[in-house]
């Protein structure tokens, strides 16, 4: 039997994103299946409203009151969905929570998602920007998603190419932007697991743990080790993890930043363009550790901005300016947001 949704109204959205903004929604569902979302999304009740499909809110910057409806996507299930002589196939709800299905994965001696340990949010949103961290991302292991068209109602799978994954990016940021709900995602996780390494400062965490041979779990374990040593826990002080992206740039103009700034960060691409470290830049305009008003610069690391305490969307917005910028007038380069705004 399916619930019965039920439309609140006026709610707030404070305890739903990570930044703590004080920020309220005209109207708020919590979605329980596929169903429930279905039936409530053609409601003459919200007829006409926008949209918002939230998951754990730690990748949104919520700018002022929300006059439309949420979709809070809280359906849940994990199972194993199948394999082959390679593959495990796994599906997961939208609801589910991101780092509980990595562990629920490796506690099945399933390796692929260590590397993205403790990543907040939920799984449906995972694959809206590519998630990433450590040497791996979300696409590594991705075999497709289920989605519905708000505006048809149809529901189809889509797979890894039709994604169009690319660096915290892909289809749903871009031409599906607000009008695919992803109602689960399944992920093909290798048989013959071989351990991602390839981030320096994970390989150095490893060696010092003493493991020559790590287990998927006993990554997992270091990542969540280095994170939490690294970034601000959201319960602790509002963020939403990195708050710029790493801005790619031609090899010219690396090559002239580089002659000004000897000690420039960047990683080289395979099409011979670089990423820029943003936090890098940030840092050399001055700014980590910084603020402006309850808005802030995280002081370990400039990527990220905070909320020291009652700041609105606008302050956070205000400081995110400044920084891009600044960074601009100094290095010519953009730096642009990651988290969506709202
Ligand atoms: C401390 C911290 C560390 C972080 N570290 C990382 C990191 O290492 N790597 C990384 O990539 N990200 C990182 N993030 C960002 C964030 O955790 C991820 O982007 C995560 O996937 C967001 O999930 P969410 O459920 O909170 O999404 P939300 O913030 O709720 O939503 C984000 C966007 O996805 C859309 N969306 C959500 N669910 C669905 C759905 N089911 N269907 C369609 N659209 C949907 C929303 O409309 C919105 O546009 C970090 C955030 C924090 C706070």
């Amino acid at each position: 039997m399916t619930a019965i949704p039920i439309i609140q109204s006026d709610y707030p959205l404070r305890d739903h994103n990570t930044f703590g903004i004080n920020a309220i929604a005209k109207r708020y569902v919590t979605i329980t299946s596929a169903k429930m979302l279905l039936e409530v999304n053609v409601s003459s009740e919200l007829a006409g409203l926008p949209r918002l499909v939230l998951g754990g809110g730690s990748n949104i910057l919520l700018t002022g009151d929300f006059p439309g409806v949420v979709f809070h996507m809280c359906m849940k299930g994990i199972d194993i969905v199948g394999d082959d002589a390679e593959m495990t196939y796994v599906r997961a709800a939208a609801g589910e929570n991101w780092h509980q299905l990595v562990r629920w994965t490796l506690a099945r001696g399933l390796g692929g998602l260590e590397n993205l340990s403790l990543i907040p949010g939920s799984v449906g949103a995972a694959p809206i920007q590519n998630i990433g961290a450590y040497g791996a991302e979300l696409k590594d292991c991705f075999h497709s998603v289920t989605v519905l068209d708000l505006e048809s109602g149809a529901v189809s799978t889509l797979d890894k190419t039709t994604c169009a994954f690319g660096y915290r990016d892909s289809i749903f940021k871009q031409a599906l932007r607000e009008r695919s709900v992803i109602l689960d995602v399944s992920f093909a996780l290798p048989k013959q697991w071989q351990p991602n390494l390839r981030y320096a400062e994970l390989s150095q965490e490893v060696t010092a743990r003493g493991l020559s041979d790590p287990s998927a779990v006993e990554i997992s374990d270091a990542v969540m080790a280095i994170r939490t040593r690294k970034l601000p826990d959201p319960a602790v002080i509002g963020n939403a993890g990195s708050f710029f992206k790493n801005p790619v740039v031609p090899a010219q103009q690396r090559h002239a930043l580089l002659e000004r700034y000897p000690q420039l960060v960047s990683y080289p691409q395979a099409d011979g363009s670089y990423k820029l470290a943003a936090g890098w830049l940030i840092d050399q305009c001055g700014w980590k550790g910084g603020s402006l008003g309850a808005a802030g610069v995280y002081e370990k690391q400039a990527l990220v901005l905070v909320n020291r305490g009652g700041a609105s969307g606008q302050d956070i917005l205000t400081l995110a300016r400044k920084i891009q910028d600044d960074a601009l007038a100094r290095f010519g380069v953009r730096i642009e947001p990651e988290p969506v705004f709202v």
